[in-house]
Parts: C-alpha cells; sequence; structure tokens
C-alpha cells in the first residue's frame, strides 16, 4: 500500500471528524442561547433592583431629581436596547421581497421587526423624529462614492439562497445573515445589518451602567464588607458586594469591546471583514501598495451610515432613546468608494498591481488608461465569497 493510500482516507476520516466536532460546537452554541439571554436578563434586571434598592434608596430627593435623568435614561436604554437586538432579526436575503418592499406582507411576527413601521411605539416617528431628506450618498472629504451596483448576486453554498455581497452563512442559525458580523450567544441569534445597532448601543449603555454603579456605589461597597454599618437595602449584602464587582469586571471589560466595535465600524467593516481586510492589507504593503476598503466611506461618514444619523439620516437625539431606526441599506449591495486619483505621481515611479492575494485585489486604474495608482482596492463580490468557490450565481 502506498502512502498516498494510506493517506487518502486517513485525512478523509480526521477532516470528516472535524466537521462533526465544529457541527456539534455549533449545536451547543444554538442550545446554549436561552440559557445565555436568560442569565443576561437576570444579571441586569437584579443588577437594575439592586442599585436602586441600596444606593439611590439612599440619596436625598434634590440628588435624585438631579440625576433623574440619568437614572431613566440608562435603565430605559440598557434593558430597551438589549430587548431589540434580541427580537430585531439580524435580517436575511430572503424571501427578497421582504428586503426591498416593506409594503408586502410579513412572514412572521418575528420578521414583522424588519418592516419599519413609523406607527410602532419602538419609532422614532412615533415621537417626532423623522428621516431628514434622502441626498444621494456621499462619502466624506475627498472620497467618491459610485452608486450600489444593481449586479449579479451569488448562490449561498450551504442555503442555496441568493448571497448578496457581505453577506455570510451562519452554521449556528442555518442561514444566510445579511451583513452578518458575527454570532452571539448572549443574544442567541447573529449580529448582522438590523440589529447592529443596538448591539453597539447596548454595549454602549452597559458601559455607562456599570460605570455609574462603580462610581456611585463605592462607599456602599465596603459597608457591605462591615457588619456593624446599618444596611439601607432589602437586598442582601452579599448580593451587592457581588453586583458591584461583577460591575467592576463588565465596566472594563465591554468598553473594550464596544471600542474595538466602534473602530471597525468607523473603518467601514463588519467583524469578518476585517479579518480579510487585515490580511489584504498586508498582502498590499508586501507589495509597496496601499490597500483601500471599498465600502470605507471616510470615518465620519461610515459612524453615521452605521448609526443612521447626520446627513440624510435621523437626529442625534435617537441615541439616546431605544428606537428601531431601520438601516441606511437594503442589504442588497452597498456603494463603494473610488479609488483616489494621484495626478502628482509620475509614470516611472508607478508601481504594478501584480495579482495580489490570488486575485482577490482589482488591479488598479490599468482599464482606464491613467496613471497607475499606489492604491489597491478589494472587489466586495470577491471578498463575500469566503467558502471555497461558493455555490456561483444565482442566475446561472
Ligand atoms: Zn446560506
Ligand atoms: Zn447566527
Amino acid at each position: 500500500m502506498t502512502m498516498r493510500g494510506v493517506l487518502r482516507p486517513l485525512s478523509g476520516l480526521v477532516i470528516r471528524c472535524f466537521k462533526r466536532v465544529e457541527a456539534f460546537a455549533d449545536w451547543i452554541t444554538g442550545a446554549a442561547g436561552p440559557v445565555f439571554v436568560g442569565l443576561c436578563w437576570t444579571l441586569i434586571g437584579l443588577g437594575g433592583i439592586i442599585f436602586f434598592d441600596v444606593v439611590v434608596r439612599d440619596l436625598s430627593w434634590f440628588t435624585t431629581l438631579l440625576l433623574s435623568p440619568i437614572l431613566f435614561i440608562i435603565p430605559a436604554n440598557l434593558y430597551g436596547q438589549y430587548f431589540l437586538v434580541c427580537v430585531t432579526p439580524p435580517g436575511y436575503p430572503s424571501p427578497r421581497a421582504l428586503a426591498l418592499s416593506p409594503n408586502k406582507p410579513v412572514h412572521s411576527r418575528r420578521d414583522s421587526w424588519l418592516v419599519h413601521s413609523p406607527r410602532s411605539v419602538w419609532s422614532p416617528e412615533r415621537w417626532g423624529m423623522t428621516r431628514r431628506n434622502t441626498r444621494p450618498l456621499t462619502g466624506e472629504g475627498n472620497v467618491n462614492v459610485t452608486p450600489a451596483p444593481q449586479g449579479r448576486v451569488r448562490r449561498c453554498r450551504k442555503c442555496d439562497g441568493p448571497k448578496p455581497e457581505r453577506t455570510h452563512h451562519c452554521s449556528v442559525c442555518k442561514r444566510c445573515i445579511l451583513l452578518m458580523d458575527h454570532h452571539c450567544p448572549w443574544i442567541n441569534g447573529c449580529v448582522g445589518l438590523h440589529n447592529q445597532r443596538h448591539f453597539v448601543l447596548f454595549m454602549a449603555w452597559l458601559s455607562f451602567a456599570t460605570w455609574v454603579v462603580s462610581l456611585m456605589g463605592y462607599s456602599r461597597f465596603w459597608d457591605s464588607f462591615d457588619f456593624r454599618e446599618p444596611w439601607p437595602g432589602v437586598s442582601p449584602r452579599i448580593a451587592y458586594t457581588l453586583l458591584y464587582v461583577l460591575s467592576l469586571a463588565i465596566g472594563f471589560c465591554v468598553p473594550v469591546l464596544l471600542l474595538w466595535h466602534l473602530y471597525m465600524v468607523s473603518k467601514g467593516e463588519t467583524s469578518i471583514e476585517s479579518h480579510d481586510n487585515a490580511y489584504l492589507e498586508t498582502r498590499a504593503k508586501a507589495e509597496g501598495l496601499i490597500y483601500l476598503n471599498p465600502y470605507d466611506l471616510g470615518k465620519k461618514r461610515n459612524l453615521e451610515l452605521f448609526f443612521n444619523i447626520g446627513s440624510g439620516g435621523y437626529p442625534k437625539r435617537t441615541l439616546l432613546l431605544p428606537l428601531t431606526i431601520p438601516p441606511w441599506s437594503n442589504g442588497w449591495s452597498y456603494p463603494r468608494r473610488q479609488l483616489p486619483l494621484e495626478p502628482h505621481l509620475k509614470p516611472t515611479m508607478h508601481l504594478h498591481a501584480p495579482e495580489l492575494a490570488d486575485g482577490l485585489i482589482s488591479s488598479p486604474s490599468a482599464e482606464n488608461g491613467m496613471l497607475q495608482s499606489r492604491y489597491v482596492m478589494g472587489d466586495g463580490g470577491d471578498l463575500t465569497d469566503d467558502e471555497e468557490g461558493g455555490g456561483g450565481w444565482m442566475d446561472d
């Protein structure tokens, strides 16, 4: 028996085993989801009750009045944003009608969250906050933007449905997710196009909440060890001690994650794309080129579009309330930035763009016969194709 004859079936067996383990891990993640969500509700719920019971109870009426905006806005967002990130589906590419025409009937109660209803109590319109006139999308500064292309749509190899650009298949949810960021057990679902805003805002308000507990509850933390001190609350001292320690830990960890997410948002990328872009950046750099993310329309503009505020979006004060705001894109295609023109570069010093990263980076400015550019850019359609060749195109 040859080496090849032994290794081939053996490696096949190992790969099948790995696939089994992966499928099992996905199953565990899915099955544990409701437990995580229950745990999170319990922790933030009890945390709020204990804080009001021990710390707020102690405040004078004047201080309470002074702090009332904080004491109202933080819990409203903490519970509101968490509720919304859990109930809003991340957005799916099928049925297509749902994404493109909000007037079509919805298929399930859960999917109804995907259609923005101005009459809902969660909608900003209900509270007098409306979207400003939609102007043509522009980039920031000198970033020129090409409109979202209406091109061919890929087919998902796993669920056989349409797979528009920036869509990824989630092996836990077992379906394709528009602008997938990651699967999150803490919300028992994926973070994607429709609920990512709530996800980031929840992290922000959770950070504020833990800082308020850490600052305002500091002296009571030491009292909770001193049994000679009278204890104001109904909740036991040990519960308060645990809440305080947990707040310190969360107040350190969550802001780190929040900043990381905001950083990626400001670069116009999702968690998944961040890996691709980091890889392509390194490859381009090795060739003496600068890699540009096609979806990066400028820091401020990316952040505005993510939260759907600012020019063409909703008022900024919508960030302060748990409101459902539709995403700025329908999730089927996205505008791209253009390669910057560099007239100051002499043709003699041009740098070729060889077949970088196995063809993932398109060759710059070669087609318009202009000067060669130092910049290279990924092609969204190819970047999305993460599954060993993918499942081809929908219209094939
Ligand atoms: Zn899929
Ligand atoms: Zn998922």
